[in-house]
């Protein structure tokens, strides 16, 4: 027997339209690329996100059509979010980061038929757009007065001429929840970029889990700006989160330097970010310097890389910040855990406190998650066997964009995510590697995170990375590599002392090699691919 409730598809234009009713008349501030903030409301995002798909419309865009997007955090973007995927095309968001093959390969994958970008990115959209055939337009995110006097460019438009021409009434199409709304490309840290193609139902999911107290605790008294960027995994879901809970939005454009972001969170009032654990290291120390505090952030979020114990300390005591770790990838839309106690570990003493703060996080509804050994057995949930992480729930990829081999990548309704973890029996999960990462010395697992998170912790230590070079004995012993901080010596016997009573001894590496800078990706975590190829020759 069927419910009797109405069949409502979820849709992502919803989101908006209730903001722009509701919320009329909260406001999205955007850092201008052109230089400048821009401000308007929900109720005029609303109605340019429908002068943008009438655009669209007369362009040629129809249903399931992919538009693309190489753009900042900034309000053209959101009306760009809102208008491609509302009228039942897809919105893909392009990491302007990576390398131009591996652009190449994305736009050409995906099919793009119009790609919108922003000023900074015309130099590279010119060298694109010869390889690009199937692209019919490029549109410049500018007003006329910003257009280029010359360009290569075959086939150039004006994002404000665009909208200009049309009326700001649209009736947003009612369609299956399950349609297509948007893609992102895996950033490629172990493999070549891989589509993840989101529904309207998966976003919408995904929206409501991220608004969980538990989660990202937002509401409508709450400004939100997100540093991760809209082009690495939705900004994690931000954009959708933000006008469903009526939050304030504040997009920072390119300026993602400490300053930039201090400015604009003290400005407007931000009470809660999310960013990657690089973007804090600088924001943590250019508060330092200037020995200054936040009058209104409270809250951040910090993934996409394991986040350094000593970082989320530094923020807790020093800014009165709560960090909560999280962890998620494209696959998971992306979040999966976050970290946050439960009421019984409040009377923990504050280490334990920090300890699980410390892990990525507990499994948030919509996914469920397990641990298993080499032969696909179930492991314990007792905070000590690690395995590798299985995940499956509404917002998890079932399957790649243009999959060579459709139905191969889940085994038994599970996704691989190809990190190794722990499970306790409250949930909370802890990544120790990623399983291309993980150091195998004599059929024991090393993890070179624990390992990279002990040497940040030394004052004198910037970055580290740990990776498993070959050994005749062991097969793999693991290789510290650090960048100091500026004006620091320290010598490489005195930073493997410092690993001892800490990790068992046959952890600790054989050598430590000191860089001037390690390798990231386009999203900035380490490259250790690139890594484990420059030391392939080293003997230890
Ligand atoms: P890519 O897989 O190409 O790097 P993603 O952005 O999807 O692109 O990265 C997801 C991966 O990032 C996860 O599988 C995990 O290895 C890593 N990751 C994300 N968040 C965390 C975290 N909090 N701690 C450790 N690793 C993390």
């Amino acid at each position: 027997m069927l419910g009797l409730m109405m069949q409502t598809p979820l849709r992502i234009a919803a989101l908006l339209e209730h903001a722009a009713k509701w919320h009329a008349d909260t406001e999205i501030v955007s850092r201008n690329t052109e230089g400048g903030l821009h401000r308007y409301t929900y109720h005029h995002a609303h109605l340019r996100a429908q002068q943008l798909a009438n655009a669209l419309a007369a362009l040629g865009i129809g249903p399931g059509d992919r538009v693309a997007t190489l753009a900042w955090n900034n309000h053209r973007h959101f009306e760009l979010y809102y208008a491609v995927s509302g009228m039942g095309a897809v919105c893909h968001t392009i990491n302007p980061r990576l390398f131009a093959d591996q652009l190449l390969f994305i736009i050409n994958d995906a099919q793009d038929r119009l790609l919108f970008f922003d000023l900074t990115f015309l130099p590279l959209v010119e060298k694109l757009a010869p390889h690009c055939p199937q692209v019919e337009h490029w549109v410049l995110m500018t007003d006329r007065a910003h257009l280029p006097a010359a360009t290569a460019l075959p086939s150039l438009l004006c994002y404000e001429d665009l909208l200009a021409a049309q009326a700001a009434a649209y009736e947003w199409p009612v369609f299956d929840e399950y349609t297509a709304s948007s893609l992102c490309y895996t950033s490629g840290t172990t493999d070549q970029p891989k589509g993840v193609l989101y529904s309207h139902r998966s976003t919408l999911l995904h929206s409501y889990a991220a608004s969980l107290p538990d989660c990202f605790n937002c509401s409508s008294r709450d400004v939100v700006l997100p540093v991760v960027p809209m082009f690495h995994v939705n900004a994690w879901g931000i954009p959708y989160m933000v006008p469903l809970n009526g939050c304030k939005l504040v997009l920072p454009g390119p300026g993602l330097d400490a300053a930039s972001l201090y400015e604009l969170f003290e400005q407007e009032g931000v009470t809660f970010s999310a960013g990657v654990p690089t973007i804090w290291f600088g924001l943590l120390q250019y508060m330092r310097e200037g020995q200054r505090q936040f009058g209104t952030l409270r809250r951040m979020i910090v993934g996409g890389a394991a986040c350094p114990p000593a970082l989320l300390q530094a923020f807790a005591d020093e800014l009165h910040v709560e960090i909560r770790h999280a962890w998620g990838m494209t696959e998971t839309s992306p979040l999966g855990t976050v970290s946050t106690l439960k009421s019984k570990h409040l009377a923990l003493p504050a280490e334990e406190q920090q300890a699980l703060r410390n892990k990525q996080g507990r499994v948030i509804f919509g996914v469920d998650m397990k641990i298993v050994d080499d032969q696909g057995q179930e492991l314990p949930h007792d905070g000590v066997a690690f395995g590798d992480l299985l995940v499956r729930g509404p917002f998890i990829v079932g399957d790649y964009f243009h999959a060579a081999q459709p139905g191969q990548l889940t085994q038994n309704g599970w996704f691989r995510t190809g990190d190794v973890a722990t499970i306790d029996a409250d949930g909370f999960m802890q990544i120790t590697d990623r399983s291309k990462d993980v150091i195998k010395s004599g059929g024991e697992w090393i993890s070179s995170i624990a390992l990279e998170n002990l040497a940040v912790a030394h004052p004198a230590v910037a970055e580290a990375a740990v990776i498993g070079v070959p050994h005749p004995k062991w097969s793999e012993r693991p290789l510290l590599l650090v960048v100091r901080k500026p004006g620091q010596d320290v010598s490489a016997a005195e930073l493997l002392r410092f690993y001892e009573g800490k990790v068992a001894p046959w952890w600790v590496p054989n050598a430590v090699e000191f860089v001037d800078q390690l390798p990231h990706t386009a999203t900035g975590k380490l490259l250790k691919t690139q890594l484990r190829q420059d030391f392939a020759g080293y003997k230890l």
